[in-house]
Order: C-alpha cells, then structure tokens, then sequence
C-alpha cells in the first residue's frame, strides 16, 4: 500500500520532471517539442510504478524482452487501445511472432534472418508495423546493430526483399565515447536515407540527443527511478 502510494507520487513526478527537460531541450534547438516522443522503459520496474504510469497518462513504453513484456502488457492491450509498445532490445528470430503480435514497432532489426522472420509474422498476422533498423554507430565488437558501411544496402533489403516499413534508425552509443558524436552520425544517416524516426537518447544523455534530432528518447531510471537488481 505505501509502496504503491509513493511509486505513484515518484513517477507522477519524474513524468513531468522529463517531460519539462524533454520541452526546454526542444525549445533551445528550436525545435517543436510534439515531434519527440517520450518512451517509457519500463523494463525490469516493478508493477506499481507501471501502474503509476499509467496513471500519471504515460501510454508510450519501451520494452527490451518479449516475453517479460507479454507477461505484463499483454492484457491491458486489450483494454487499453491507445497503449503503445516498442521493443528497444534484441529480438531472437524465434520471438518474431510474438513480437509482431504485442508490439507496435520495432526497434531493433539488425540481420537479414530477422527482416525474413518478421515480413512472415506480418504476412502471417495481417498486421504491418514499422521498424528501426539498429545501427552499431560505435562498431563496438560483439554489440547489436550494423555496421554504417551497410546501411543502404541493408536497408535495401529490408523494404524492397521483404516489404518491410523502415521508417527510423535506433543506436546505443558506446559508454566510453561522447554519445554526441553517435547520435550526429545517426541524424545524419537517417537525413541521407530519408528515415525520419530516430530512436536515440536514455537518461543521462537525452537532452543531448534532442539537440541533435532524436524524435524519440528512451527513458528508463530517469522516468522510473532505479530499476531493483535482480539476479541473473
Ligand atoms: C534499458 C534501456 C534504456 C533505458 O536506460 P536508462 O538509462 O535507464 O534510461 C534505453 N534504451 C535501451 C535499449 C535499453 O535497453
């Protein structure tokens, strides 16, 4: 009951806090604030701040599992129609279906497998969604994402093999560099490709990522507070 009754009051306000950030970030690039989108991830968070969400009108989320996010939003999809999902986290090839069926976007196509598993979902399911292709701008060993190199043919692939909508681009710069360098490279290859949805920026660098053109910013801790620790 307490627990409940101050996750409320702490997403109430860190809601109101990010979206005041996300306004002034907007207005010192000039730019108009109802063109960036506040996505919610709510990965790993506990229920009642979910809820508290919810509540406070947050209806744009971000999840990085398909199964934790079935687990969770599957049933109030059905009540709530203008609830939206993005995935934000790697999806496994065997996952497709699933994802295509709960989400309404996804962010994270990087492989050619992918692209073919999920034009069969769609086709399957009668039900379009758009995609960000992810892109490993830091070329970071072992990370998700393409490389920048093979972005157009990539993309190339995406739409005209497997008719897929790829409107956007999604990165996760590295820790150790300024991510402002990354989400520059990202804005540039999404102004090059004329794909206007660009997916970059968390809580410690969103503003950063409005100056340079994010359209939609992902945050977690700073929405949330800090997500529990939960064994591995
Ligand atoms: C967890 C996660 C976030 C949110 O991170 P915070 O630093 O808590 O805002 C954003 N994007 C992706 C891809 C994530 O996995």
């Amino acid at each position: 009951m307490h627990e409940n009754a101050s996750a409320r009051t702490c997403v109430a306000a860190n809601r109101r806090a990010a979206e005041a950030a996300l306004r002034k970030a907007a207005s010192a690039a000039g730019r108009d604030p109802a063109e960036i989108a506040l996505c919610a991830v709510s990965k790993k968070q506990p229920e009642p701040r979910l809820q508290a969400a919810l509540d406070a009108g947050q209806r744009l989320f971000g999840e990085n599992r398909v199964q934790e996010a079935a687990g969770r939003w599957a049933g109030l999809k059905e009540r709530m129609p203008d609830l939206r999902l993005h995935l934000i986290g790697p999806l496994q090839t065997n996952k497709a279906r699933e994802a295509v069926a709960l989400f309404d976007r996804i962010e994270t196509l990087d492989r050619e497998k992918l692209a073919a598993s999920l034009a069969r979902a769609m086709d399957r399911q009668g039900r379009r969604i758009p995609c960000c292709i992810q892109v490993n701008t830091g070329a970071e060993p072992g990370k998700s994402g393409i490389a920048p190199q093979v972005l157009p043919e990539f993309l190339a692939r995406c739409t005209e093999t497997y008719g897929l909508t790829v409107d956007g681009l999604m990165c996760i710069p590295p820790r150790t560099e300024p991510a402002a360098l990354h989400f520059a490279l990202l804005a540039r290859l999404g102004a090059r490709h004329g794909l206007p949805f660009l997916s970059m920026g968390m809580s410690g660098d969103f503003e950063t990522a409005v100056r340079l053109g994010a359209t939609s910013v992902r945050l977690g801790t700073a929405f949330f507070g800090t997500r529990p620790q939960t064994q591995a």
